[in-house]
């Protein structure tokens, strides 16, 4: 392909990826179109879950021709990865970073990065040249990794992968990550109806996002839950909907009183969950106080209203996103034992 031609082919793609609202397919536009750009004879994408790098789609027409394209599906799709050198996909989707390896078979080993060789024994294949690249949204939160293998010539025989095919790779996964980000975010409803905030499963989202950029950057990410003190007793004294007026009021100085950046939800009925990104331990707990007296000195038609905040930052307090929710879960805890209307962390 020329390289108008080839411009033409990935804008067409581009626009194809952009409006596909259903994700299979949007992973299969992807992949079949880098596979037809690039001359690879196969390739995958995987995403990111929350237990590791989990096969999406995969392409082997090779293995399709041997084994029948259920059974190619059936071997792949939904295993996973560790994210770590320990392959070539997972150490791009911990690192954020490209690579392309001329021969998957001559990493030295001492290259921070491995082929995953148990695939190619298992299928008798050889994964020998690789070209992976990261899905990367906007926010730089890892979605996933699209990865290439077996580049080849005109004469179809092997070959490195060029620069100008990872430019093009490049390109690709840019508006694939886009794409899939578009369909997450669409898949789940996002906000809750009473208050307009961010709902349960948006922080469950964006918490194994902001969890994985944590791993890869090294900045801190704190999380805090919020529960309004005594809430029953304004449901019993002033009834329910002077109780929702009160879970609306809470939830608008919170969001008023948090950065751009502040993930703020509602958690459950009397509750909220707040990702701070970037935040390190004493950033959360000042944070906890500034709200803490912000909602304490606000004029409720009910009268005096008070949060009780429990805090947990990672690392130090947590490992992974249960490990996070529990430690804010039993701060909060501990702030009501002591007394309420404080912050523990
Ligand atoms: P604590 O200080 O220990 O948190 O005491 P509390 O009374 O606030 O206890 P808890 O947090 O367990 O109570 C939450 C109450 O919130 C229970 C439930 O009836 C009420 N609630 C849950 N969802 C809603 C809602 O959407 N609207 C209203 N008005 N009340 C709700
Ligand atoms: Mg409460």
């Amino acid at each position: 392909m020329d390289s108008a031609a080839l411009l033409k082919e990935l804008v067409a793609i581009g626009i194809a990826i952009a409006g596909e609202p259903h994700l299979r397919r949007l992973l299969d536009l992807t992949l079949s179109g880098a596979l037809r750009l690039t001359r690879a004879e196969a390739g995958a994408i995987y995403l990111l879950k929350p237990e590791g790098l989990e096969f999406a789609l995969v392409k082997n027409p090779v293995l399709t021709r041997r084994y029948g394209e259920a059974e190619v599906n059936g071997r792949f799709e939904g295993q996973r990865l560790p994210l770590d050198g320990s392959s070539l996909a997972g150490y791009v989707a911990s690192t954020g970073q490209a690579l392309n390896v001329p021969d998957a078979y001559r990493i030295p080993p001492t290259a921070p990065y491995q082929l995953q060789g148990r695939y190619d024994r298992e299928n008798q294949y050889q994964t020998r040249s690789v070209l992976s690249v990261p899905l990367t949204a906007a926010s730089g939160a890892a979605l996933g990794v699209l990865q290439i293998i077996n580049a080849l010539d005109d004469n179809d025989e092997l070959i490195a992968f060029t620069s100008d095919t990872e430019e093009i790779a490049g390109l690709l996964a840019a508006y694939a990550a886009v794409a899939i980000r578009n369909v997450q975010l669409a898949e789940h409803s996002l906000n809750d109806h009473l208050t307009g905030a961010f709902n349960r499963r948006y922080v469950t989202l964006r918490l194994d996002e902001e969890i994985s950029r944590t791993k890869r950057t090294g900045e801190p990410l704190s999380f805090a839950i919020v529960d309004i003190d005594h809430f029953k007793e304004v449901n019993d004294t002033h009834g329910h909907p002077a109780g929702d007026t009160v879970i609306r009021g809470v939830a608008q100085l919170l969001i008023n009183q948090s950065r751009a950046y502040t993930v703020v939800a509602r958690y459950g009925g009397d509750e909220f969950a707040i990702v701070l990104p970037s935040t390190p331990k004493a950033g959360a707990l000042g944070y906890g106080e500034r709200i803490k007296r912000i909602v304490a000195s606000y004029p409720f038609p009910t009268g005096t209203v008070t949060i009780s905040i429990g805090t947990a930052t990672l690392p130090g307090d947590a490992e992974s996103r249960d490990d996070l929710i529990g430690a804010a879960d039993r701060a909060l805890y501990r702030a009501k034992q002591e007394g309420r209307n404080r912050v523990g962390g």
